[in-house]
């Protein structure tokens, strides 16, 4: 069972949506992304930073703005 990590005890407001879930309920992403960024510090992720101000990213670039050429 995933827990949060921040203390706000909700995840990103992009989860539902974002393809980061559906590769990790596939299994094709480790939990540690979860875990760090949605939920936890969801506004250090570089996908939530670039949907924020509109900026187009690939479904592939990881929270940390790397590309992961495996998702593609
Ligand atoms: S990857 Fe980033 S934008 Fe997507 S749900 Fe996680 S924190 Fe939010």
């Amino acid at each position: 069972m995933l827990k949060y990590t921040n203390t706000a005890g909700k995840p990103c407001k992009w989860y539902p949506v974002c393809p980061m879930k559906r590769f990790f309920e596939e299994g094709k992403l480790d939990t540690k992304w979860i875990a760090a960024y949605c939920l936890g510090h969801w506004e250090r992720c570089i996908r939530y930073q670039m949907e924020e101000s509109n900026r187009y990213h690939p479904d592939h670039m990881l929270p940390d703005g790397s590309l992961d050429e495996s998702l593609v």
